[in-house]
């Protein structure tokens, strides 16, 4: 009899043991069930850097869209946009698609009527009725992949716009109908 009982006590013992383990296993996949949208920016003009999980399991972060909201400011006026939650998930497919996670140099988010005005007087470049002002449009580089590489990959999205400015060194991209120029 007292030797049956050790025999269940030490079985006992060893699926207490089990239990632990399975639990440690599934943590991780626990982990994985949280869904999470982040992205990094670094504004070129301004210097400002920004990485922030804009989007969780489903909803978007008011606090994280602000944030991004200021970084992709128009930089001269210093004027607030709300910038396409869109054009963001576009942008987090293109740095998945992409394998980067370096920040996204932002040349251009935001624009003003009246900064794209002023720019569009002094350069054919830029569109008179240009997305930049929708908040629907960023001009882009990613270090450590090639502006071709980047351009190839935006074309192959079929998100929107897509233009390839070679000699300024960026890709606008933006959340219009497909069309693609430069
Ligand atoms: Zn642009």
């Amino acid at each position: 009899m007292a030797q049956g009982t050790s025999t269940d006590r030490r079985r006992f013992l060893t699926l207490g043991l089990g239990a632990i383990t399975s639990a440690a296993i599934w943590r991780p996949a626990e982990a994985r069930l949280i869904d999470r949208r982040r992205l990094s920016f670094e504004n070129l003009h301004t210097g400002e850097r920004l990485d922030t999980v804009y989007w969780v399991n489903g909803a978007y972060q008011p606090g994280a869209l602000k944030a991004i909201n200021v970084l992709l400011r128009d930089f001269r006026n210093g004027e607030v946009y709300p910038i396409d939650r869109k054009r963001l998930d576009l942008l987090v497919r293109l740095q998945a698609r992409l394998h980067s996670t370096a920040p996204i140099q932002v040349i251009s988010g935001y624009r003003s009527p009246e900064t794209n005005a002023m720019l569009a007087a002094y350069s054919d470049g830029v569109a008179a009725g240009s997305l930049h002002m929708e908040g629907m449009a960023i001009d882009i580089r990613i270090p450590g992949r090639s502006l071709r590489q980047v351009h190839k990959v935006a074309l192959a999205m079929d998100g929107g716009g897509v233009g390839y400015y070679p000699r300024s060194d960026f890709v606008h991209v933006d959340t219009g109908r497909v069309r693609r120029w430069g």
